[in-house]
């Protein structure tokens, strides 16, 4: 775990804190005004790492490299179990001086993901020190798959994906062939904190044969579907892991996802048409929406004997329809109004007329509205939408959530449902007023968990234990709002 403090008192009172999770500390003494190795380290209860990065590695010590050496050789004295030196320093007396032990020779790429990864990896471990460290910028799948084949996975290796797609280097470290993982206060970047790895990514179960499963999309770094599903795969004892692949495209994905073992992923913004090409199959519904949201990788039977086969499907309508079809007893013929004309409102929209339900769209753009509506045979109408128009009104716009906060629709509430699409916060500002107003309310949170238990279903072929992903989103999001 990575502690920062600005004086001794402040990285005594993290590393006091980290100490009882950890099972090593890392020390940034680059972070403290007056880098300070004997504070630091003083009554230590777990093994340390002393880490003084300069700004040439993307660290914040600015001073002399006599003094910063000379910081880390105190470190030596004092019995740091390990110090982060980094490669184009002079880290030969400090080698000999530990015969090696205890050394992690670091190198910091801000550029990009490097060609030669196993030969830079190699000179590193060539320095003689215990652990060779690489941490590269990582963008995309590619990147992250000749990671994965660079380290070798005895212990002498860390490669570490910097940035919101390199996540997964650090949540299945072990897989990627890493010594250990670091977790802490986000000092490097896409780095997350400890509580997150244990409660969300539940770190401490992962396998190093573990099989993996995805949420690929831009953003997903904050995605609540790793709480979902890896709490299930917890509650049934599997050996899985769920993890966000934060991507700027999909190069390299079938290729990536083979090396690592995907065995899943569920697919979202911006890239639920762009992942058809490269899928063997689409389910028929999918296909119609446009959009695939669920991948499930089988074995390729009788036809690619020894290969996988991707299959793609769609779990947002069923998702959507579950927790309505458990309030409402025929969506047939009911008037539904739908709030918002981009691709959630297509896909609801969709649902809704194979249910025999009459459907029109609302949208604050009405060209945008009448392109939605005539696309799924729907009407379009007036935004908003005039009184008396609609049983049920879905809310398919972000308006009402963190990022967009208000409501799209004041009134009146003469219909019998307001479905909102928006999952946090909840209540909405729009669930609020519709349930004051009378009406059965649904929030997006419903759905987001209808649609994510039938993606595990299709993956393990088991149900997740009744109010499991509930409870573990509601969590989620307490502890980001903490
Ligand atoms: P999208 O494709 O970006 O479409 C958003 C729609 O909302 C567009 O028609 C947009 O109009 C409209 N809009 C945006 N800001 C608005 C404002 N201030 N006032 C009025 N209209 C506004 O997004 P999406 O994928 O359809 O998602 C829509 C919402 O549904 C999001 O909040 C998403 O999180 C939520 N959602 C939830 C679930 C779930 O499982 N609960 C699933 C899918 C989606 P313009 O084109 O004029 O900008």
């Amino acid at each position: 775990m990575t502690v920062v403090g600005r004086d001794a008192a402040a990285i005594r009172a993290a590393r006091q804190a980290a100490e009882p999770d950890a099972d090593l500390v890392e020390l940034r003494l680059d972070a403290m005004l007056r880098p300070d190795p004997d504070a630091a380290l003083a009554g230590r209860i777990k093994p340390a790492i002393v880490t003084c990065r300069p700004l040439r590695e993307g660290g914040m010590f600015d001073g002399s490299e006599d003094e910063r050496l000379g910081i880390l050789h105190r470190a030596h004295e004092l019995g740091a179990e390990f110090i982060d030196v980094e490669w184009d320093a002079d880290v030969d007396p400090l080698i000999r001086a530990r015969g090696g032990r205890g050394v992690i020779v670091s190198r910091h790429d801000f550029s990009g993901t490097p060609h030669d990864v196993r030969g830079i990896l190699a000179r590193l471990r060539g320095k003689g020190g215990e652990i060779a460290k690489l941490a590269v910028t990582t963008e995309r799948p590619s990147e992250l798959h000749a990671l994965l084949d660079a380290a070798n996975g005895d212990g002498s290796s860390i490669v570490i994906g910097m940035g919101a797609a390199g996540l997964a280097t650090r949540v299945l470290a072990d897989r990627f062939g890493s010594r250990w993982t670091y977790a802490g206060p986000a000092i490097a970047p896409g780095q997350i904190t400890a509580a997150r790895l244990q409660h969300e990514f539940r770190f401490r179960r992962i396998r190093r044969d573990a099989a993996v499963y995805m949420v690929i999309g831009r953003p997903v770094t904050g995605s609540l579907s790793p709480a979902m599903h890896n709490a299930g795969f917890a509650a049934l004892g599997l050996n899985a892991a769920y993890v966000p692949l934060d991507t700027r495209d999909l190069e390299g994905l079938r290729e990536f996802g083979g090396a690592i073992g995907l065995r899943g992923a569920s697919v979202t913004i911006p890239y639920k048409r762009d992942v058809m090409p490269l899928l063997d199959d689409v389910a028929p519904a999918a296909a119609a929406a446009g959009a695939v949201n669920t991948i499930a990788v089988r074995d390729g039977g009788a036809a690619r004997p020894g290969q996988a086969k991707w299959v793609g499907s769609n779990t947002d309508a069923d998702g959507f329809l579950e927790p309505l079809r458990a309030r409402v007893p025929t969506l047939r013929g009911l008037r539904t109004v739908i709030l918002g004309a981009g691709g959630a409102a297509r896909g609801v929209g969709l649902a809704l007329r194979r249910e025999g339900a009459s459907v029109a769209i609302a949208a604050r753009r009405p060209e945008a509205a009448a392109t939605v509506a005539g696309a799924i045979g729907a009407a379009s109408l007036d935004w908003p939408p005039p009184s008396g128009s609609w049983d049920v009104l879905v809310n398919a716009t972000p308006v009402g959530s963190r990022g967009v906060p208000g409501t799209p629709y004041t009134g009146p509430f003469d219909g019998t449902l307001v479905y909102d699409l928006v999952y946090d916060p909840d209540p909405t500002e729009l669930m609020a007023a519709a349930a004051a107003g009378g009406c059965t309310v649904i929030g997006g949170l419903a759905m987001l968990v209808a649609q994510a238990e039938r993606q595990f279903e299709i993956w393990t072929g088991q149900r997740p234990p009744a109010g499991l992903f509930e409870d573990a989103v509601a969590s989620a999001i307490k502890a980001r709002s903490t």
